[in-house]
């Protein structure tokens, strides 16, 4: 008789934690911007959609095993920036100078405890070095010689800036510049210059957003930045609140698009902050952000985002993402243009 009751004790608590288990859910981007369908030949698009799929797939896998968010966010993230599609890691854009300087950030929303790194040229994985400053270091964010020196006594992986060169990059450098060097011979202005630079020339960052089966949300970002930046310029991907953010209280977010307005605009957590102070869907927080407060402003990119409920809000204003996302039982879902 006891051992009966025992038995059933059992089957009831383990019931009981399978009912509160939340459903694992995550959403991938590699950037948004003018993605011409007419441009991109079949094969091109297999490509791409293949490694978006590897990249959600091995997310998901991490999570199904038992992993965290965050563990499913940087595995995610690190299938992107080792690939030479995506602007991040390998394959991120060139600085004016011809360099290549890296931003990233990652946030876990059940202790809103975040890191960032900006501006690094040696680490192989940004997004890792982001981990660590969360996890090993009293700092947010990390910058420059300084947060490579924290990447060398972390033993995070160093490469020579040359391994994130390529060719197809490289020529994107060259045409902004020379469409530098003609606005500038037109109006002397650097700033208009840059404004009326192809919006081609600015995107490609990666991200990802997860809930783990313990109900616990992340977020992460990696980037190369924007073709031909400048004088250390920063943009909103190493930025918690504008291009990273997430929260238990509401959801987790990740940005690509034209940085500045994300940082001016406050992107990621605005959604947030929408959901959680005015009560609205994710859907409609995320979509009053990118489609009407962005679109007003003139701000061009998008955002992929995760509530607790395992939602999922993937709006962009640009001609294309890429993105894929995966939620609970389902396979990954993949798509690049407007559907
Ligand atoms: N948001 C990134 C930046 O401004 C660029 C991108 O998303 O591609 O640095």
């Amino acid at each position: 008789m006891i051992r009966k009751i025992i038995i059933a004790l059992i089957a009831c608590s383990a019931f009981a934690s399978l009912a509160t288990q939340y459903p694992i859910t995550i959403a991938i981007h590699g950037g948004a911007g003018t993605i011409d369908k007419n441009k991109m030949t079949a094969a091109m698009q297999v490509k791409y959609k293949s490694k978006l799929k590897e990249a959600v797939d091995k997310g998901y896998a991490v999570m199904e095993k038992g992993g965290t968010s965050q563990q499913a966010v940087i595995a995610a993230i690190q299938v992107l920036e080792d690939s030479p599609l995506f602007n991040a890691g390998r394959g991120a854009v060139y600085t004016f100078e011809g360099e290549h300087e890296l931003d990233a950030s990652i946030m876990y929303g059940k202790t809103l405890n975040a890191g960032a790194v900006a501006g690094v040229k040696q680490v192989k994985s940004p997004i890792a070095l982001a981990e660590q400053v969360m996890e090993n270091s009293v700092h947010v964010l990390l910058s420059g010689q300084g947060a490579e020196e924290f990447a060398k006594r972390q033993g995070i992986e160093l490469v020579e800036n040359s391994y994130f060169d390529t060719k197809k990059r490289y020529e994107s450098l060259l045409k902004a510049k020379k469409k530098i060097a003609e606005k500038l011979a037109k109006s002397k202005s650097i700033k208009a210059a840059y404004q009326q630079l192809d919006v081609k020339y600015k995107y490609g960052t990666v991200g990802a957003v997860a809930l783990d089966q313990y109900g616990d949300l992340t977020a992460g970002t990696s980037t190369g930045g924007m073709t031909a930046k400048r004088f250390g310029r920063i943009g909103d991907s190493p930025i918690i609140g504008a291009g990273t953010y997430a929260n238990n209280d509401s959801c987790a977010v990740s940005a690509t698009g034209h940085g500045e307005y994300f940082i001016r605009y406050h992107v990621a957590a605005d959604i947030c902050a929408r959901m959680q102070y005015q009560g609205i869907s994710l859907q409609d927080a995320a979509d009053t952000v990118i489609n009407k407060v962005l679109v007003k402003a003139g701000g061009s990119g998008g955002i992929i985002a995760v509530d607790r409920q395992g939602n999922i809000a993937m709006p962009f204003n640009s001609s294309g993402m890429y993105r894929a996302s995966r939620k609970q039982g389902e396979s990954a879902v993949v798509k690049i243009f407007k559907e």
